[in-house]
């Protein structure tokens, strides 16, 4: 049993309320089914990337980590709950991105603006190298995240 943070309590180690961001999403859209873990993941740095992980959801422990640098003013709010209800509807769903998994992915309220919102900031999010690297090699964009 852990202790959760009391719900009004502010960020102590970031930008966003992490909890907070996942209790909404929970109660609107998944409030048929227990409120799962949801915290932010390590820090792991890497010197180059051409995809990243931005959620994940592990099916052993029901727990769903979000990577820690999307803990950022520039990042909206609505991004990372995007997020978080994809790792639930894995949850839900099971790990594979079928038809059936998208249609649900869409009942997100802000799934075109998130959509969007990647498309416009991967390379931020991949990193200024990787932005220099590609525009260098005018290789293809890079993967869309995995998550
Ligand atoms: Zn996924």
């Amino acid at each position: 049993m852990e202790t959760q943070p009391l719900p009004l309590a502010l960020p102590i180690d970031g930008h966003h309320h992490l909890a907070s961001l996942a209790a909404e999403v929970h109660r609107t859209y998944f409030f048929k089914y227990p409120q799962l873990s949801v915290r932010w993941g390590q820090q792991i740095q890497r010197r180059s990337r051409r995809s990243i992980r931005l959620g994940s959801y592990n099916h052993v422990t029901n727990e769903i980590r979000i990577h820690p640098f999307l803990n950022a003013p520039n990042i909206p709010a609505f991004f990372i709950q995007s997020i978080i209800h994809h790792e639930y509807l894995h949850h839900v769903l099971g790990p594979t991105h079928n038809r059936r998994f998208h249609s649900h992915e869409r009942k997100f309220h802000y799934y075109r603006e998130s959509k969007e919102w990647i498309r416009r900031h991967l390379l931020l999010l991949l990193g200024r190298r990787a932005a220099r690297r590609m525009a260098a090699a005018r290789s293809a964009p890079p993967q869309l995240l995995l998550f």
